[in-house]
């Protein structure tokens, strides 16, 4: 497809695309999807789409897969807290095919926090769009459970129901499709705000390999302990902690994300502040820390503790220690260059293409580089 467009800052590729049929007056969108993904069974989905690797065709050359997954899907509010094997995996089926499996991998599908599946939008967001590109577009951060309002104009999002023939499982809807901007918004919830903070913070975030089971496990027991909240050296005051999360989240804003049972044995807080055997949503990662850390917290300095730590119990682990390199940013650094590298080209040619890229991690980091699964 000639003159894809370009996506903008922060705009679903889901809304690109939709925004490529309006420009190429395709009405139909069985063709859309002939034309963008010779493809008539692409379903069109807003959060964690998959056949990304035709857009690369569309777009021009400095696209890559991860940038598109990272500056135009969701992925981000979910890629740190799974690991790093579920991330690599889930990175290649946006590439390719997914059937779903995104969905489940991320524990997106089994998850107590809902996906949203209606389109959102501030219509104050929309009427700046129009002035700066003359179109409107849906934009990433209207679309992720909890940060249900605008940070910048402090209003709730509205909803767009789409009319029964435009709701099928095939169409892409455009943005510019949304006619009535003079209804007006509700204020913003001051909750909601705090998370449409810290989701957009997490969105411009730049891809890192994911923490460990071990670190986040390790993580939340430092931060306990740090502020005294533990009975021995090993035992959790969970009452602490939950007395310091409905002084910051009121009950009935939990209850609307269905993350209101704090108490019993089996709730979501006392389990983060256990050994973890599964990932937590954001959310429940940002309503931890919100009411745990002073205000000035980041994802980036929280990103660089978290990697700083063992990477598992034993210390014959293979990951950071086993590297003699001590600077942990630039070993992160060099180590998503490559994966990003091998996702787009593979292993033998991503070795010829960047041949200092691999000898500075055979050289710093032997062990991880000459794994099975990265080479
Ligand atoms: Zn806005």
């Amino acid at each position: 497809m000639l003159n894809f467009p370009t996506p903008y800052p922060n705009e679903l590729i889901y809304s690109t695309i939709a925004r490529a049929g309006i420009h190429h007056g395709i009405t139909s969108p069985k063709q859309l999807l002939e034309e963008v993904f010779a493809n008539r069974k692409v379903i069109a989905t807003i959060d964690l789409p998959s056949h990304l690797i035709c857009l690369l065709t569309h777009l021009s050359p400095n696209y890559t897969l991860e940038k598109i997954v990272y500056e135009h899907t969701l992925f981000p509010i979910h890629a740190l807290f799974s690991p790093e094997n579920t991330r690599l995996k889930c990175l290649h089926w946006m590439g390719s095919q997914s059937k779903g499996s995104i969905h489940l991998a991320l524990g997106v599908a089994a998850s107590k926090v809902k996906q949203i599946t209606t389109h959102r939008y501030c219509r104050h967001c929309l009427e700046e769009q129009y002035h700066q590109y003359g179109e409107f577009f849906w934009s990433r951060i209207w679309h992720i459970q909890g940060a249900n309002c605008c940070s910048k104009h402090k209003v709730k999002l509205s909803e767009f129901l789409p009319t029964a023939h435009l709701g099928g499982r095939h169409q892409f809807i455009p943005a510019n499709i949304i006619q009535d901007l003079d209804q007006l918004s509700k204020p913003a919830h001051e909750l909601d705000l705090i998370v449409s903070r810290r989701v957009d913070e997490l969105l411009k975030l730049t891809p890192t390999t994911s923490p460990t089971f071990h670190q986040w496990s390790q993580f939340y027991h430092r931060i306990a302990k740090r502020l005294g909240f533990n009975k021995a050296s090993k035992h959790i005051d969970h009452s602490k902690i939950h007395a310091a999360v409905i002084r910051t989240w009121d009950l009935k804003w939990l209850q609307q994300h269905h993350l209101d049972e704090l108490k019993s044995e089996t709730s979501w807080l006392k389990a983060i502040f256990r050994k973890h055997r599964k990932s937590f949503s954001y959310l429940e990662h940002i309503i931890v820390l919100e009411a745990l850390y002073p205000e000035d917290w980041t994802w980036k300095d929280i990103v660089s503790e978290i990697h700083q730590m063992p990477s598992n119990p034993s210390n014959t682990d293979t990951q950071i220690q086993g590297t003699e390199y001590k600077d942990i940013s630039i070993l992160t650094e060099k180590r998503n260059e490559w994966v990003s590298l091998t996702l787009k080209y593979g292993i033998k040619s991503s070795r010829l293409k960047n041949a200092a890229l691999y000898a500075w991690l055979y050289r710093n980091d032997k062990t991880w580089v000459i794994l099975p699964k990265n080479n």
